[in-house]
Protein backbone atom coordinates (compact mmCIF):
# COMPACT_ATOMS: atom_id res chain seq x y z
CA UNK A 1 0.00 0.00 0.00
CA UNK A 2 1.26 3.77 -1.25
CA UNK A 3 -1.37 5.23 1.05
CA UNK A 4 0.63 8.88 2.52
CA UNK A 5 2.92 9.12 0.15
CA UNK A 6 3.14 12.43 -1.51
CA UNK A 7 3.48 13.33 -5.06
CA UNK A 8 7.55 13.50 -5.03
CA UNK A 9 7.81 9.86 -2.60
CA UNK A 10 5.26 7.99 -4.93
CA UNK A 11 7.26 8.88 -8.40
CA UNK A 12 10.69 7.22 -6.13
CA UNK A 13 8.39 4.24 -5.76
CA UNK A 14 7.16 3.96 -8.96
CA UNK A 15 10.38 4.44 -10.30
CA UNK A 16 12.19 1.88 -8.44
CA UNK A 17 9.21 -0.31 -9.40
CA UNK A 18 10.37 0.14 -13.05
CA UNK A 19 14.00 -0.65 -12.52
CA UNK A 20 15.13 3.10 -13.01
CA UNK A 21 18.22 4.06 -11.74
CA UNK A 22 18.15 7.33 -10.62
CA UNK A 23 15.28 6.89 -8.34
CA UNK A 24 17.02 4.07 -6.98
CA UNK A 25 19.76 6.15 -6.30
CA UNK A 26 17.70 9.06 -4.60
CA UNK A 27 15.44 6.83 -2.50
CA UNK A 28 19.20 5.32 -0.75
CA UNK A 29 20.51 9.02 -0.72
CA UNK A 30 17.56 8.71 1.25
CA UNK A 31 17.74 6.08 3.46
CA UNK A 32 21.65 7.50 3.91
CA UNK A 33 20.50 11.03 4.98
CA UNK A 34 20.95 12.06 8.86
CA UNK A 35 17.83 14.96 8.29
CA UNK A 36 14.66 13.15 10.33
CA UNK A 37 12.56 13.76 7.92
CA UNK A 38 14.49 12.35 5.01
CA UNK A 39 14.74 9.56 7.86
CA UNK A 40 10.34 9.42 7.73
CA UNK A 41 9.93 9.54 3.76
CA UNK A 42 12.70 6.65 3.38
CA UNK A 43 10.93 4.46 5.58
CA UNK A 44 7.29 5.48 3.84
CA UNK A 45 9.04 4.37 0.97
CA UNK A 46 10.62 1.53 2.08
CA UNK A 47 7.19 0.11 3.45
CA UNK A 48 5.25 1.62 -0.04
CA UNK A 49 7.77 -0.86 -1.47
CA UNK A 50 7.99 -4.30 0.90
CA UNK A 51 5.34 -5.93 -1.18
CA UNK A 52 8.40 -6.24 -4.15
CA UNK A 53 10.86 -7.38 -2.18
CA UNK A 54 12.46 -10.72 -1.43
CA UNK A 55 13.01 -11.96 -4.45
CA UNK A 56 16.54 -11.51 -4.90
CA UNK A 57 19.58 -14.06 -3.39
CA UNK A 58 21.38 -12.17 -0.82
CA UNK A 59 25.06 -12.76 -1.05
CA UNK A 60 27.38 -11.74 1.92
CA UNK A 61 31.41 -11.55 0.83
CA UNK A 62 33.74 -11.08 3.17
CA UNK A 63 38.00 -11.34 3.80
CA UNK A 64 40.95 -8.86 4.95
CA UNK A 65 42.01 -5.93 2.34
CA UNK A 66 43.78 -7.23 -0.72
CA UNK A 67 42.48 -10.71 -0.46
CA UNK A 68 40.78 -10.04 -4.26
CA UNK A 69 37.15 -8.90 -2.60
CA UNK A 70 36.63 -6.24 -5.44
CA UNK A 71 38.39 -8.35 -8.32
CA UNK A 72 36.34 -11.21 -7.22
CA UNK A 73 32.81 -9.18 -7.20
CA UNK A 74 33.84 -7.62 -10.65
CA UNK A 75 34.81 -11.07 -12.14
CA UNK A 76 31.24 -12.80 -10.58
CA UNK A 77 29.20 -9.77 -11.33
CA UNK A 78 30.71 -10.11 -15.13
CA UNK A 79 29.83 -13.72 -15.04
CA UNK A 80 26.06 -13.12 -13.95
CA UNK A 81 24.87 -10.41 -15.99
CA UNK A 82 26.89 -13.17 -18.79
CA UNK A 83 23.80 -15.69 -17.42
CA UNK A 84 21.14 -12.99 -17.65
CA UNK A 85 21.00 -11.59 -14.54
CA UNK A 86 20.98 -8.08 -12.59
CA UNK A 87 23.38 -7.85 -9.82
CA UNK A 88 23.78 -4.93 -7.03
CA UNK A 89 26.69 -4.57 -5.13
CA UNK A 90 26.69 -2.87 -1.43
CA UNK A 91 28.90 -2.71 1.09
CA UNK A 92 29.20 -2.07 4.74
CA UNK A 93 32.51 -0.90 5.75
CA UNK A 94 32.52 0.61 9.45
CA UNK A 95 36.02 2.03 8.91
CA UNK A 96 35.13 4.55 6.93
CA UNK A 97 33.08 6.60 9.30
CA UNK A 98 36.07 6.49 12.05
CA UNK A 99 38.89 7.77 9.72
CA UNK A 100 36.68 9.72 7.13
CA UNK A 101 38.56 7.14 4.69
CA UNK A 102 37.13 4.01 3.28
CA UNK A 103 38.66 0.66 2.97
CA UNK A 104 35.84 -0.14 0.69
CA UNK A 105 33.51 1.08 -2.01
CA UNK A 106 35.21 3.87 -3.78
CA UNK A 107 34.21 4.50 -6.74
CA UNK A 108 36.71 3.32 -9.03
CA UNK A 109 36.79 -0.30 -7.76
CA UNK A 110 35.20 -2.44 -10.01
CA UNK A 111 35.62 -0.45 -13.19
CA UNK A 112 33.99 -2.56 -15.77
CA UNK A 113 30.94 -3.65 -13.82
CA UNK A 114 30.39 -0.18 -13.01
CA UNK A 115 30.05 0.63 -16.81
CA UNK A 116 27.30 -2.56 -17.24
CA UNK A 117 23.66 -0.81 -17.34
CA UNK A 118 22.64 -4.65 -15.66
CA UNK A 119 24.93 -3.65 -12.56
CA UNK A 120 24.40 -1.57 -9.58
CA UNK A 121 27.09 -0.30 -7.10
CA UNK A 122 26.88 1.47 -3.88
CA UNK A 123 29.65 2.32 -1.30
CA UNK A 124 29.17 2.17 2.06
CA UNK A 125 27.00 4.44 3.82
CA UNK A 126 29.80 6.53 5.28
CA UNK A 127 28.33 7.75 8.67
CA UNK A 128 27.37 6.65 11.81
CA UNK A 129 28.23 3.51 14.08
CA UNK A 130 28.52 -0.32 12.42
CA UNK A 131 24.96 -0.47 13.73
CA UNK A 132 23.72 2.86 11.56
CA UNK A 133 25.73 1.74 8.91
CA UNK A 134 24.41 -1.99 8.93
CA UNK A 135 20.60 -0.48 8.79
CA UNK A 136 21.51 1.50 6.01
CA UNK A 137 22.68 -1.07 3.95
CA UNK A 138 19.84 -3.42 5.28
CA UNK A 139 17.27 -1.14 3.81
CA UNK A 140 18.87 -0.58 0.48
CA UNK A 141 18.83 -4.16 -0.25
CA UNK A 142 15.53 -4.30 0.30
CA UNK A 143 15.23 -1.22 -2.47
CA UNK A 144 17.28 -2.70 -4.68
CA UNK A 145 14.61 -6.31 -4.37
CA UNK A 146 12.24 -3.88 -5.47
CA UNK A 147 14.18 -2.86 -8.48
CA UNK A 148 14.61 -5.96 -9.68
CA UNK A 149 17.94 -7.07 -9.00
CA UNK A 150 18.68 -10.83 -9.15
CA UNK A 151 21.61 -10.84 -6.49
CA UNK A 152 22.45 -8.82 -4.40
CA UNK A 153 26.27 -8.69 -3.26
CA UNK A 154 26.65 -7.22 0.68
CA UNK A 155 30.94 -6.80 0.76
CA UNK A 156 32.58 -6.54 3.94
CA UNK A 157 36.16 -6.14 5.23
CA UNK A 158 37.43 -8.07 7.91
CA UNK A 159 37.98 -6.11 10.61
CA UNK A 160 35.17 -6.03 14.05
CA UNK A 161 32.29 -6.87 13.67
CA UNK A 162 31.22 -6.33 10.27
CA UNK A 163 31.22 -9.98 8.94
CA UNK A 164 27.93 -10.70 11.90
CA UNK A 165 26.37 -7.44 10.45
CA UNK A 166 26.73 -9.03 7.31
CA UNK A 167 26.15 -12.89 7.75
CA UNK A 168 22.75 -11.72 9.61
CA UNK A 169 21.41 -10.14 6.66
CA UNK A 170 22.31 -11.97 3.85
CA UNK A 171 20.88 -15.72 2.97
CA UNK A 172 24.91 -16.72 2.38
CA UNK A 173 27.77 -15.55 3.58
CA UNK A 174 31.67 -16.21 2.03
CA UNK A 175 34.91 -15.93 3.13
CA UNK A 176 37.66 -15.29 1.13
CA UNK A 177 40.97 -16.37 2.14
CA UNK A 178 44.49 -16.42 1.13
CA UNK A 179 46.47 -18.93 -0.06
CA UNK A 180 48.88 -18.54 3.27
CA UNK A 181 49.20 -20.63 6.26
CA UNK A 182 48.52 -18.38 9.21
CA UNK A 183 45.11 -16.73 7.57
CA UNK A 184 42.85 -19.15 8.07
CA UNK A 185 43.79 -19.23 11.92
CA UNK A 186 42.76 -15.26 12.27
CA UNK A 187 39.93 -16.30 10.47
CA UNK A 188 39.02 -19.53 13.56
CA UNK A 189 40.26 -16.77 15.99
CA UNK A 190 37.83 -13.99 15.18
CA UNK A 191 34.87 -16.43 15.00
CA UNK A 192 34.16 -15.28 11.58
CA UNK A 193 35.01 -19.42 9.79
CA UNK A 194 32.16 -20.05 12.07
CA UNK A 195 29.53 -17.93 10.44
CA UNK A 196 31.03 -19.10 6.81
CA UNK A 197 28.44 -20.87 4.39
CA UNK A 198 31.39 -21.04 1.71
CA UNK A 199 34.56 -20.49 1.81
CA UNK A 200 37.03 -19.34 -1.50
CA UNK A 201 40.61 -19.58 -1.13
CA UNK A 202 41.49 -16.84 -3.64
CA UNK A 203 44.88 -16.23 -5.85
CA UNK A 204 45.09 -20.55 -6.61
CA UNK A 205 46.55 -19.03 -9.68
CA UNK A 206 50.08 -17.79 -7.52
CA UNK A 207 50.93 -21.15 -6.45
CA UNK A 208 48.55 -24.30 -7.21
CA UNK A 209 50.10 -26.23 -4.59
CA UNK A 210 50.17 -24.02 -1.89
CA UNK A 211 46.30 -23.49 -2.40
CA UNK A 212 45.70 -26.85 -1.75
CA UNK A 213 47.36 -27.24 1.45
CA UNK A 214 45.26 -24.31 2.72
CA UNK A 215 41.88 -26.17 1.44
CA UNK A 216 42.43 -29.17 3.14
CA UNK A 217 44.05 -27.63 6.10
CA UNK A 218 40.95 -25.11 6.40
CA UNK A 219 38.49 -28.50 5.78
CA UNK A 220 40.31 -30.12 8.70
CA UNK A 221 39.41 -27.09 10.62
CA UNK A 222 36.12 -27.35 9.70
CA UNK A 223 35.36 -30.28 11.00
CA UNK A 224 35.99 -28.87 14.76
CA UNK A 225 33.62 -26.04 14.46
CA UNK A 226 30.35 -25.23 14.46
CA UNK A 227 28.62 -24.36 11.13
CA UNK A 228 25.44 -22.43 10.03
CA UNK A 229 23.40 -25.48 9.15
CA UNK A 230 23.18 -29.08 10.40
CA UNK A 231 22.22 -29.78 6.69
CA UNK A 232 25.03 -28.17 4.82
CA UNK A 233 28.98 -28.86 5.55
CA UNK A 234 30.99 -25.63 3.90
CA UNK A 235 32.81 -26.42 0.79
CA UNK A 236 36.40 -24.91 0.56
CA UNK A 237 36.72 -23.88 -3.05
CA UNK A 238 40.12 -22.51 -4.76
CA UNK A 239 40.11 -20.22 -7.43
CA UNK A 240 41.43 -17.30 -8.54
CA UNK A 241 40.03 -14.30 -9.55
CA UNK A 242 42.15 -12.71 -11.68
CA UNK A 243 42.11 -15.03 -13.91
CA UNK A 244 38.39 -15.41 -13.63
CA UNK A 245 39.36 -19.52 -13.47
CA UNK A 246 36.69 -20.47 -10.67
CA UNK A 247 33.83 -17.98 -10.71
CA UNK A 248 31.48 -21.01 -12.43
CA UNK A 249 31.68 -23.46 -10.03
CA UNK A 250 31.47 -20.99 -7.18
CA UNK A 251 27.85 -19.79 -8.60
CA UNK A 252 26.96 -23.42 -8.73
CA UNK A 253 27.51 -24.09 -5.14
CA UNK A 254 25.57 -20.81 -3.88
CA UNK A 255 22.55 -22.36 -5.91
CA UNK A 256 22.93 -25.61 -4.62
CA UNK A 257 22.91 -23.73 -1.03
CA UNK A 258 19.90 -22.00 -1.66
CA UNK A 259 18.13 -25.52 -3.01
CA UNK A 260 19.32 -27.58 0.08
CA UNK A 261 18.40 -24.71 2.45
CA UNK A 262 15.17 -24.23 0.54
CA UNK A 263 14.20 -27.54 0.44
CA UNK A 264 14.74 -28.42 4.34
CA UNK A 265 12.73 -24.70 5.05
CA UNK A 266 15.94 -23.49 6.30
CA UNK A 267 15.80 -20.32 4.10
CA UNK A 268 12.58 -18.84 5.38
CA UNK A 269 13.27 -19.51 8.36
CA UNK A 270 16.71 -17.78 8.37
CA UNK A 271 14.70 -14.62 6.58
CA UNK A 272 12.25 -14.67 9.14
CA UNK A 273 14.75 -14.48 12.09
CA UNK A 274 17.43 -12.02 10.10
CA UNK A 275 13.64 -10.02 10.05
CA UNK A 276 13.25 -10.17 13.53
CA UNK A 277 16.71 -9.77 15.20
CA UNK A 278 16.49 -6.38 12.86
CA UNK A 279 13.33 -5.31 14.65
CA UNK A 280 14.98 -6.18 18.19
CA UNK A 281 18.40 -4.20 16.99
CA UNK A 282 16.02 -0.88 16.23
CA UNK A 283 14.01 -1.28 19.48
CA UNK A 284 17.21 -1.68 21.02
CA UNK A 285 18.84 1.43 19.53
CA UNK A 286 15.72 3.37 19.64
CA UNK A 287 15.50 2.94 23.54
CA UNK A 288 19.18 3.79 23.83
CA UNK A 289 18.35 6.50 22.27
CA UNK A 290 15.15 7.91 24.19
CA UNK A 291 16.89 7.48 26.94
CA UNK A 292 19.77 9.08 25.98
CA UNK A 293 17.98 12.23 25.33
CA UNK A 294 15.97 12.26 28.52
CA UNK A 295 16.18 15.30 29.88
CA UNK A 296 16.22 13.79 33.43
CA UNK A 297 19.05 11.20 32.48
CA UNK A 298 20.84 14.21 30.94
CA UNK A 299 20.81 16.04 34.05
CA UNK A 300 21.01 12.88 36.90
CA UNK A 301 23.87 10.57 34.53
CA UNK A 302 26.72 12.26 35.34
CA UNK A 303 26.41 12.56 38.98
CA UNK A 304 24.34 9.23 39.64
CA UNK A 305 27.62 7.56 37.26
CA UNK A 306 30.01 9.54 40.33
CA UNK A 307 28.42 7.86 42.61
CA UNK A 308 28.47 4.37 41.21
CA UNK A 309 32.31 5.00 40.47
CA UNK A 310 32.89 5.97 44.21
CA UNK A 311 30.54 3.25 46.14
CA UNK A 312 28.15 5.93 47.14
CA UNK A 313 24.99 4.01 45.48
CA UNK A 314 24.64 0.35 43.83
CA UNK A 315 24.90 0.49 39.52
CA UNK A 316 21.31 -1.34 40.04
CA UNK A 317 19.88 1.20 42.50
CA UNK A 318 21.28 3.83 39.70
CA UNK A 319 20.00 1.86 36.46
CA UNK A 320 16.61 1.64 37.97
CA UNK A 321 16.06 5.34 39.22
CA UNK A 322 17.32 6.30 35.28
CA UNK A 323 15.11 4.04 33.61
CA UNK A 324 12.24 4.89 36.21
CA UNK A 325 12.55 8.28 34.22
CA UNK A 326 11.15 7.08 30.78
CA UNK A 327 8.15 5.85 32.13
CA UNK A 328 7.76 9.34 33.71
CA UNK A 329 7.85 10.99 30.07
P1 LIG B 1 40.34 -6.27 -1.88
O1 LIG B 1 41.08 -5.27 -1.06
O2 LIG B 1 39.99 -7.49 -1.08
O3 LIG B 1 39.15 -5.70 -2.60
O4 LIG B 1 41.36 -6.81 -3.00
P2 LIG B 1 41.53 -6.39 -4.54
O5 LIG B 1 40.46 -7.01 -5.38
O6 LIG B 1 41.71 -4.92 -4.63
O7 LIG B 1 42.88 -7.15 -4.89
C1 LIG B 1 44.12 -6.85 -4.27
C2 LIG B 1 45.25 -7.22 -5.23
O8 LIG B 1 45.25 -8.62 -5.44
C3 LIG B 1 45.12 -6.57 -6.59
O9 LIG B 1 46.40 -6.19 -7.03
C4 LIG B 1 44.56 -7.69 -7.46
O10 LIG B 1 44.92 -7.57 -8.82
C5 LIG B 1 45.19 -8.92 -6.84
N1 LIG B 1 44.37 -10.12 -7.03
C6 LIG B 1 43.05 -10.27 -6.80
N2 LIG B 1 42.65 -11.52 -7.10
C7 LIG B 1 43.75 -12.18 -7.54
C8 LIG B 1 43.98 -13.52 -8.00
O11 LIG B 1 43.10 -14.36 -8.09
N3 LIG B 1 45.28 -13.82 -8.34
C9 LIG B 1 46.29 -12.93 -8.27
N4 LIG B 1 47.51 -13.32 -8.64
N5 LIG B 1 46.11 -11.66 -7.84
C10 LIG B 1 44.85 -11.30 -7.49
Amino acid sequence: MSLGLDVVDQLLVDGVRARQLRPLARTITLIESLRPDHRARAQRVIEALLPDTGGAMRVGISGVPGVGKSTFIEALGLYLIGQGLRVAVLAVDPSSSVTGGSILGDKTRMELLSQRTEAFIRPSPSAGSLGGVADKTRETLLVCEAAGFDVVIVETVGVGQSETAVAGMTDIFCLLQLPNAGDDLQAIKKGIMELADLIVINKADIDARQAMMAKSQIKSALGMLRHTSPNWMPPVLTLSALKQDGIESFWAEIVRFRDTMRASGEFGTKRRDQAQAWMWELIDSGLRQRFRDNPRVKTDLPGLQKAVAEGHTTPAAAAHRLIGYLSQD
